[in-house]
């Protein structure tokens, strides 16, 4: 990609009123040591930057999470994949770490139906997917935007097709849209919600850990941990950052790197408030929910050469998707995805309860001797109040620029940074990385 360089030019126009001074002798505050914080602080530091990273958790890395709870079998409780290795930043910072790759691949995949038989759906689901792109055809017509929902509802051939037709659109909207953008089909926007943009080259997978990233670029950073903070001033020519606790810390430039679900729900009070494009952008942009239910057993009960297991269950969104582990790692682990609405039902009960939901549709698809799991994790970033969901998606009214908006330097002091903040690449590690470097570039520049 090339890194949007909208944001280097604005900061220099607003500074050019402050006193001059070199970039070496000022000092930043990032807050979030995630990808994009740990990005930013990276480099400014490589530049001779005074930087301190404020990180509300007691760990590093944001939503790049790897337990390690299963001797020998590290599972990823956020980030999965490098999307796209060729040309990716995050694949050079792979390479870095020295970190093991694994490629996964859509096509290693089988399917059942909602009794449990294995189904050959490729052919039934490309032809709904005509459907939702003559669908998002007509919506780009219209004056206004509307959600995917209500853009695949209006056509007469949708309103014609039979259950099953329908079911298996519910099916490809689920696995297609809501899993990948984490949105439900009533909030994504018909317009743009798949305007980023992509690497080449496939996917891979960490099987000793996506965590040696952000511990790769953490190495001699000034990192404090377990500093919650509350509220960001911009006050004379600096900025003071208030921690919970009370206590202050003063820097010439801030970086903002927490995620949009944190800014929506008023996490961080800004003072004086975030201008008006700001203030929209986190309004209107979506931040959704995606949570993963990893179940281990001794031993694979299903094929175990593929990576993916699909279950068109005819219940909307539940248990769609299942990543195995199997083919990649020899771990006997299955993931099981749910995003947008279904997410929230998922959120509504507790572990045990989401357990015995995976096991039933697994013993539709396996067999009633499916055994009980070995050990099970179920996540919850909608509750976490550090993260408040997974990542951002374009919701009805929403796009790029809004997020370009969002990256906009304030007063040359206070800079946004984190995957919502990208335009071509939200809602990635990569995104979320490249968001960091430009941070860093503009108060470089500046
Ligand atoms: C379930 C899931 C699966 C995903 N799968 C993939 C994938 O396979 N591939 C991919 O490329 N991307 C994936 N992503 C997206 C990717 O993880 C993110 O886009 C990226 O890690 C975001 O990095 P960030 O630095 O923008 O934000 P974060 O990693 O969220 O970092 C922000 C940091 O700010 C901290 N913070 C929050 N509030 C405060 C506060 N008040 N004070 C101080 N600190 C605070 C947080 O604790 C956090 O550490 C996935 C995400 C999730 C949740």
């Amino acid at each position: 990609m090339t890194v949007s360089r909208r944001s280097l030019l604005a900061a220099p126009l607003a500074l050019a009123m402050a006193p001059a001074r070199a970039a070496r002798n000022r000092r930043v505050a990032v807050i979030g040591a995630g990808m994009a914080g740990l990005a930013c602080a990276r480099r400014l530091v490589a530049a001779g930057v005074e930087t301190i990273v404020l990180e509300a958790r007691a760990r590093i890395g944001g939503r790049v999470l790897t337990d390690r709870r299963w001797p020998g079998q590290p599972v990823e409780l956020g980030a999965t994949w490098i999307h796209g290795v060729s040309g990716n930043p995050v694949t050079a910072l792979a390479r870095e770490a020295g970190a093991r790759r694994v490629a996964t691949s859509d096509e290693a995949s089988v399917a059942y139906g909602p009794d449990g038989s294995a189904i050959d759906i490729d052919a039934d689901v490309s032809r709904v997917g005509a459907l939702i792109e003559e669908a998002r055809e007509v919506a780009g017509g219209l004056d206004n935007d509307i959600s995917l929902k209500d853009a695949i509802e209006a056509l007469p051939r949708y309103r014609r097709l039979d259950e099953r037709g329908r079911m298996l659109l519910a099916h490809a909207v689920n696995a297609r849209y809501e899993l990948d953008y984490a949105g439900d089909w009533s909030e994504l926007s018909a317009w743009s919600l798949d305007e980023d943009s992509a690497f080449g080259g496939g996917d891979v997978l960490f099987p000793d850990g996506y965590d040696a990233l952000p511990a790769l670029l953490a190495r001699g950073l000034d990192i404090r941990l377990g500093a919650v903070v509350e509220a960001v001033s911009r006050a004379g020519w600096g900025t003071r950052v208030r921690l919970a606790g009370g206590e202050a810390v003063g820097a010439d430039h801030v970086v903002v790197t927490v995620p949009l679900g944190v800014l929506k729900t008023g996490g961080i009070a800004f003072e004086p408030e975030l201008p008006a494009g700001h203030l929209e952008a986190i309004r209107r942009l979506g931040f959704g929910i995606l949570e993963k239910t990893c179940l281990r057993f001794a031993k694979p009960f299903w094929p175990a050469d593929v990576d993916w297991i699909e279950f068109v269950s005819g219940r909307r969104g539940e248990w769609t998707e299942w990543l195995s582990l199997a083919r990649a790692t020899g771990a006997a682990v299955l993931v099981g995805f749910h995003g947008g609405a279904q997410a929230r039902v998922l959120g509504s009960l507790d572990d045990g309860a989401v357990v015995e939901a995976a096991l039933d549709a697994l013993r539709t698809m396996f067999g009633s001797n499916v055994p009980a799991p070995a050990g099970s994790i179920v996540t919850r970033w909608a509750a976490d109040p550090f993260s408040r969901g997974a990542y951002s998606f374009n919701a009805v009214g929403s796009d790029g620029a809004m997020r370009r908006a969002l990256a906009e330097p304030v007063d040359g002091r206070l800079f946004l940074a984190g995957e919502a903040t990208s335009a071509e690449y939200f809602a990635t590690t990569h995104g979320a990385y490249l968001s960091g470097l430009a941070a860093a570039e503009a108060i470089l520049a500046a």
